[in-house]
């Protein structure tokens, strides 16, 4: 078992710096991973993650929603949507993102298909490679 990061992350980075293990890492580049990930074979299902979260985007895998209902007004960030989202991770750094779309209330969307996503980061993606990054660092605290 894992937690799984969906595409409701808006790279804060909070949650890296409770990870026990050190198993969540950003997605490089941004435009093709734009979320932040869970490495499924590290994360030992802790969960100090998940109130570490601000969007609430990580669920253990067995319960990420596949019909998760919209409040209206939350983001999710997705390759191949267009929308901008301009913030700040929990360090006051800049956060933007180009791939995103926000949700209308009661719209439902299926979060299920992230959770691949964090599985081929680690498997063909950029994996570990991705905490040489400067995001990673200060996701890290320093
Ligand atoms: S705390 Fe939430 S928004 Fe921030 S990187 Fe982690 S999953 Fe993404
Ligand atoms: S559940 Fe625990 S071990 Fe797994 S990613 Fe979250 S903080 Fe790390």
């Amino acid at each position: 078992m894992t937690h799984i990061i969906t595409s409701l992350c808006l790279r804060d980075g909070g949650c890296v710096e409770v990870c026990p293990v050190e198993c969540i890492v950003p997605g490089v580049p941004q435009d093709q991973y734009p979320t932040y990930y869970i490495d499924p074979d590290t994360c030992i299902d802790c969960g100090a993650c998940v109130p570490a979260c601000p969007y609430n985007a990580i669920f253990p895998e067995h319960d990420v929603p596949s019909a998760y209902v919209a409040q209206g007004g939350e983001y999710l960030s997705r390759v191949g949507f267009t929308g901008r989202y301009e913030g700040v991770n929990h360090h006051g750094v800049n956060v933007v993102l180009n791939t995103v779309k926000q949700l209308d209330p009661g719209e439902t969307v299926d979060l299920t298909l992230d959770i691949q996503a964090n599985y081929e980061y680690f498997k063909s993606g950029p994996g570990y490679k991705a905490n040489d990054t400067d995001e990673a660092r200060t996701a890290r605290g320093g």
